[in-house]
């Protein structure tokens, strides 16, 4: 008899779950809009031009595979910490953050978690409902406490901010805001800049310390100042923060595992003590950071041609995907006799929809026209090509009505 045999079956995870799922399907219409990965207009997975010309000068120049010291490449650090807040922003001036490169976003995710749990015991979380579903599996393997936020009313399938706002001032003083920089997922609805001003207003107010999961930079709007916007007007305001970041999306650089963990300090004093214990955490966790995705994304920054190239390919994968969510839209206002209003498909951004489909509804989706998706009813536009958007229409209006 197996000395396992107390351990039970985990059950399968709800978004990777979903590829799982697809693979084993046969039918030939099967379209996954599962996991958030963009494709082609073939459905065919992407590897950006300007990724495969850093990785040639990566094997021309003969790198070797030493470790990288525990925080990480220290080309990648600076990088990423500039291409966040810019680089005459005054944080930087003033060696204002720790920056530590991390196992892409949720490894960064992570390692801020488990810096909370040390050094800020029985502070509280607050995650905007809903929210990436790994935020709550994040928090609760490194025990911080969480609880939710309103962030989507279903009425308007909108920002419910009057109830997030109540809500961020009613939590403990000084708890950890979790808010997704741009292209919220799984809503697709972001602050407009005036809410944001008065979501800061709020945090400021209650000396919370805002926490954000920056995943799409640059992918939303195709800007990477742009999407930064939120997060650097936090830090225009001197406020302390802490940021995640992911270049999963923005670099395809998914398998890499590329990302950091930067806070933002009121000294500099603070910033090299908190990267000290950062360190401290990541080293008994997995002692130091992979160095490929580091390179590539310090190569591709570093260098004026290869950034310019860069942004040309974030603005082509960005428009690709509002052409594709255009597209949708038109196709469901054009067969759907109902009536309906499917315009806040247009107002969502980034790379998935939110369709407002329930459980049973997106069960049909799956069971019925082979369209594998979340539960929660959000699709990925960026597994979508505007060849699939008619049948998709026809499946979406079936599963509604
Ligand atoms: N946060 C959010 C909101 C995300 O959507 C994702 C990717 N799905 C991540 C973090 C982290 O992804 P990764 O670990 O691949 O960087």
């Amino acid at each position: 008899v197996s000395r396992f045999e107390g351990i039970a079956m985990a059950p399968p995870d709800p978004i990777l779950g979903v590829s799982e799922a697809f693979r084993a399907d046969t039918n030939e219409k099967k379209l996954n809009l599962g996991v958030g990965a963009y494709r082609t207009e073939e459905l065919q997975p992407y590897v950006l031009k300007v990724v495969k010309k850093a990785e040639n000068l990566m094997l021309e120049r003969g790198e070797n595979k030493e470790y990288l010291p525990i925080e990480g490449l220290a080309a990648f650090n600076k990088a990423t910490a500039e291409l966040l807040l810019g680089a005459d922003n005054p944080v930087m001036k003033e060696g204002r953050i720790a920056t530590v490169q991390g196992l892409s976003g949720t490894g960064s995710l992570r390692l801020a978690s488990a810096l909370i749990e040390r050094y800020f015991p029985g502070a509280k979380v607050l995650i905007s409902s809903p929210t990436w579903g790994n935020h709550k599996n994040i928090f609760n393997d490194a025990r911080v406490p969480w609880s939710e936020y309103r962030y989507y009313d279903p009425k308007t399938v909108g920002l419910d901010f009057e109830g997030m706002v109540a809500d961020v001032k009613a939590a403990p003083e000084g708890s950890f805001i979790l808010l997704h920089g741009c292209a919220h997922n799984p809503t697709g609805i972001d602050p407009t800049p005036e809410q944001w001003e008065k979501i800061a207003d709020v945090i400021q107010e209650k000396n919370h310390i805002p926490f954000f999961d920056v995943a799409y930079q640059g992918f939303a709007s195709g800007s990477l100042d742009q999407d930064a916007a939120s997060v650097r007007l936090f830090a225009a305001r001197g406020m302390e923060i802490l940021v995640a970041q992911s270049y999963s999306k923005n670099l395809g650089l998914y398998a890499e595992r590329i990302g950091a963990i930067n806070v933002v300090c009121s000294s500099a004093d603070a910033a090299a003590r908190v990267k000290s214990q950062l360190k401290r955490l990541a080293r008994p966790m997995y002692s130091n950071p992979p160095v490929h995705g580091a390179r590539i994304v310090a190569n591709v920054v570093g260098d004026p041609a290869l950034f310019g190239e860069w942004k040309a390919e974030m603005e082509l994968m960005a428009g690709r995907i509002k052409n594709v969510r255009q597209k949708l839209y038109d196709s469901l206002m054009a067969k759907d006799k109902s009536g309906k209003d499917w315009s806040f498909i247009l107002k969502q951004i980034g790379m998935f929809s939110f369709t407002g489909l329930n459980k049973a509804q997106s069960e049909n989706m799956t069971n019925k026209w082979h369209v594998y998706m979340t539960k929660d009813g959000r699709i990925s536009l960026a597994g979508l090509s505007l060849a699939k958007c008619e049948y998709l229409a026809d499946a979406i209006i079936d599963s509604y009505h």
